[in-house]
């Protein structure tokens, strides 16, 4: 990653991109120990290990009956008296004989000896006798303790992103407080001497900082603790000071993200900034939309107490820099912060309209996936230009089309990135 590598005027592929990334990324390590009410989102540090079975009883899966099957393939129709109950938490402590059965319900524990559930809906009942006109099966509706967990098996693997599905699965083994990573310092700012604050007047010229806000929520979205340092003009000394102060002192961040001066503008004095700072290499990426981008790392003279951060340097354009994100900054950020990165989910989807596309570079087409009578289908936004940061805003998703493809044709199908996950 020198500062002259000769990948600086090639035209790089978005698999070498990431490779290249992935190659230098090393997670974070340091644990903390939090209480499961503050862990969506979080990563964990080591594998959960269940203590208990769940469910730590065999239960009932189903209101009805609990009787004893006779084993083997179970007995035929049968009568029996109803010798008590057994609810959810009260269970019946009493001994059932061959004859007898117990009112169950849903969740409760299964009385000692009985090993399967009658529905009520199966069951007839006649005073303190039940009729059960059809065979009983062994193990019928019933929940075998540890079915769901056995005591001692790992019940959340490390590197999880906890879900809400994971909240409910480690309290349902008592786990009140669990291991996860720090979360990740991420410290953003915009770069343009064009950029206004929202409450700023825009004169001729100028736009309001958008590219900041959009980054802010993604990184929200991740997981990442987000330290916002503004809008910096295009002034090689503010820029610098920038650059240092966000992995020194009390920011220390893991890594910086900034928008604009990644192409080679005259007025962009990133580039040379970023090069003085760390080790930072400029790429033109082989993709539609956002083709410059820097990555590298910022190295502080020994002195300032700080760290050495990674640096991703995204395109100013909102539409370029959200794909640039997407396609790459995400999956480095989630391995930085120790968690497991799964590949994005992608929708395989009919296209409507006819896209045309060279070969030979990776493209990003904002979609709308709509459900069709015969399933479903995808059509652009309309316009692409980079800068439309609003049809980006109506998309729902983004269609990939991979480096080699040609053009599109209408009925086509076409892999797409879901904007928004089920939970
Ligand atoms: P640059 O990458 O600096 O050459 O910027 C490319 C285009 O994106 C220019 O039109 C910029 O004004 C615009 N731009 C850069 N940064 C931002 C930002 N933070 N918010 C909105 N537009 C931006
Ligand atoms: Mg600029």
């Amino acid at each position: 990653m020198s500062a002259t590598s000769p990948q600086d005027d090639a035209s790089l592929r978005l698999g070498e991109a990431k490779r290249r990334i992935d190659d230098a990324i090393v997670a974070i390590v340091d644990v903390e120990s939090i209480p499961l009410g503050a862990a969506l989102g979080r990563v964990l540090a080591h594998d959960l290990i269940s203590p208990i079975d769940v469910p730590a009883h065999h239960a009932a899966a189903m209101d009805g009956y609990a009787l004893h099957s006779g084993g083997g393939s179970g007995t035929g129709a049968s009568r029996r008296r109803i010798v008590g109950r057994a609810l959810a938490g009260e269970p019946y402590t009493g001994s059932v004989e061959p004859d007898e059965c117990v009112r169950i319900m849903t969740g409760a524990m299964m009385p000692r000896g009985c090993d399967a559930v009658v529905p009520q809906e199966e069951a007839i009942a006649h005073g303190d006798e039940v009729e059960f006109p059809g065979s009983v099966r062994v193990d019928q509706h019933r929940r075998r303790a540890g079915e769901d967990l056995a005591r001692g098996a790992v019940a959340i693997e490390r590197g999880r992103r906890i879900t809400p599905s994971d909240l409910g699965l480690a309290a349902s083994i008592g786990a009140s407080t669990i291991s996860v990573l720090r979360r990740l310092r991420v410290a953003v700012f915009s770069t343009g001497t064009e950029l206004r604050a929202l409450d700023q007047v825009l004169e001729q010229g100028s736009v309001h900082d958008s590219n900041r806000y959009t980054l802010i929520g993604m990184l929200e979205r991740l997981g990442a603790e987000v330290i916002d340092l503004g809008i910096v003009g295009d002034d090689r000394d503010a820029l610098e000071a920038a650059l240092k102060h966000a992995c020194s002192g009390p920011i220390r961040a893991d890594a910086v993200i900034t928008s604009g001066g990644v192409s080679a503008g005259d007025a962009d004095y990133t580039r040379e900034v970023m090069r003085n700072t760390g080790r930072v290499s400029f790429w033109k990426l082989a993709i539609k939309p956002g083709r410059p981008m820097a990555f590298g790392s910022i190295d502080l003279a020994d002195g300032h107490q700080g760290r050495s951060a990674l640096l991703f340097g995204l395109p100013g354009n909102p539409v370029a820099m959200m794909v640039v994100f997407h396609a790459l900054v995400r999956d480095a950020l989630l391995k930085l912060m120790g968690a497991r990165v799964d590949p994005l989910a992608c929708l395989q989807l009919v296209c409507d309209t006819r896209l045309s596309k060279p070969a030979g570079r990776t493209e990003f087409v904002r979609g709308i996936a709509f459900r069709a009578e015969d399933g479903w289908h995808v059509r652009p936004t309309g316009a692409q230009g980079s800068s439309m940061l609003r049809s980006m805003s109506q998309a729902n998703c983004l269609i990939v089309l991979d480096h080699d493809r040609g053009d599109v044709m209408a009925g086509e199908i076409v892999e797409a990135w879901p904007f928004e996950g089920l939970v």
